[in-house]
């Protein structure tokens, strides 16, 4: 059995052919350190210029805002450490939501840690953050707002622009966590008030290891790394050059057909969700149904373990994930299903499917089909579930 199916995306992306092709050269011939004068140098560090230009070309501002990292971790405790820090004497008040990635809620943990207040918004049973509810969160001393853009479990996309608007007369810095949302969906910073965005390679057919920080204009922000002059000084250490060049190919990319994609995959996922509401008893989408991301799928099934499945899954040829995290042996639901409302028996059986401009409709449907077969399994080893069944035939 050689089929694969990959269907999780959010996870990490395959990296595309053109972007690998474009990469090569930096990897072999064109190895120079690009803070290097001679020509070998300087190739180098106009194929920086080149990425920065290609990035800044999607979210519509100037190379200048870009800052390359490491990904989108590095990102995400830059804005977030590197604000708290330089602004500590105009406050300590952090707002961020309660379902953003453990790069954004670890970081607001040792911000706390360090005598920093955190406010963690609830999100309502879909996953949104009520602008409402950030407004009337917000102090004279709040320094920093960290809300996602769009959620990397159940899709949900946030109301980045509201939030903007709201916060435009607020001295506080927005930033947003885009790394599932950029290539994905257009993302205006400069238009939004949004003023530090992070973002992901490996999200969006790059390179891992390789992200950016966008900094918006008039916005301070301290460097994170110290050591040489690089990133104007902003951020140490040797570029990762190759990485850098295949991001800026990947976003090249991504943006050519980026509305194309998102209508496509939007029916795709949609038949997908049709299909397993329809065909298999006891589930319950999460996450929205408008304002989703175009390529995510998550749905939870009971009387099943999502982790099961996902093994059962794996054995058919198809990659998906539970969104369940393990952490020190032991196997703990998504702190984000939590958030939404759902008893721990229905995060546990949560599956996530994140779908990607190569899937097809003959992959749902494979992938429906033996979804389907692997609960039925799973479930008639359950005595819950035939406890549940007899009790349904009394009645
Ligand atoms: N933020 C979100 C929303 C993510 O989904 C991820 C990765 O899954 C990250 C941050 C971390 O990005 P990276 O893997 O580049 O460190």
């Amino acid at each position: 059995m050689n089929r694969r199916i990959y269907l999780d995306n959010a996870a990490t992306t395959r990296i595309s052919d053109e972007v690998l092709e474009t990469m090569m050269p930096y990897l072999r011939e064109e190895y120079g350190n690009p803070s290097s004068i001679y020509d070998l140098g300087a190739d180098n560090k106009r194929a920086l210029l080149t990425a920065r230009k290609q990035i800044a070309g999607v979210l519509a501002c100037q190379p200048q805002n870009i800052y390359f990292t490491s990904g989108g971790t590095e990102s995400d405790n830059w804005a977030l450490i590197g604000i708290a820090e330089s602004r500590a004497d105009q406050g300590r008040h952090i707002i961020t939501s309660r379902i953003e990635h453990h790069a954004v809620l670890n970081t607001c943990k040792y911000l706390e840690k360090r005598g920093y207040e955190i406010t963690r918004l609830d999100v309502d049973e879909q996953g949104f953050v009520q602008p409402e509810r950030l407004r009337r969160a917000l102090r004279s001393d709040t320094i920093l707002v960290s809300v996602m853009t769009a959620n990397n479990e159940i899709g949900t996309i946030q109301p980045i622009r509201q939030i903007g608007s709201l916060l435009k007369n607020h001295p506080a810095v927005f930033h947003t966590d885009a790394v599932q949302a950029f290539g994905h969906m257009p993302l205006l910073p400069g238009q939004w008030g949004v003023d530090l965005l992070s973002a992901s390679s490996h999200k969006f057919h790059g390179p891992k290891g390789c992200g950016f920080l966008y900094v918006g204009e008039g916005v301070k922000l301290p460097p994170f790394l110290h050591g040489g002059k690089q990133e104007r000084d902003m951020r140490a250490g040797t570029e990762n050059v190759p990485g850098i060049v295949g991001m800026g190919k990947a976003a090249e990319l991504a943006a050519v057909q980026m509305k194309n994609r998102w209508q496509r995959q939007t029916s795709l996922r949609d038949y997908m969700i049709h299909r397993i509401e329809t065909e298999i008893p006891y589930c319950r989408l999460n996450g929205p149904r408008q304002n989703r991301l175009a390529n995510n799928v998550n749905m939870s099934f009971s009387y099943v373990e999502g982790e099961t499945i996902v093994i059962m899954l794996d054995m058919e040829g198809i990659c998906t994930s539970s969104a369940s995290a393990c952490s020190a042996g032991q196997s703990e639901s998504s702190h984000v299903l939590r958030e939404i409302g759902l008893p721990e028996e229905l995060a546990k059986g949560a599956l996530r499917f994140t779908l990607n401009e190569e899937t097809t409709r003959e992959d749902i449907d494979y992938t429906v089909e033996k979804l389907k077969e692997a609960v039925e399994k799973s479930r008639k080893l359950n005595p819950r579930y035939a406890s549940f069944l007899k009790l349904n035939e009394k009645r």
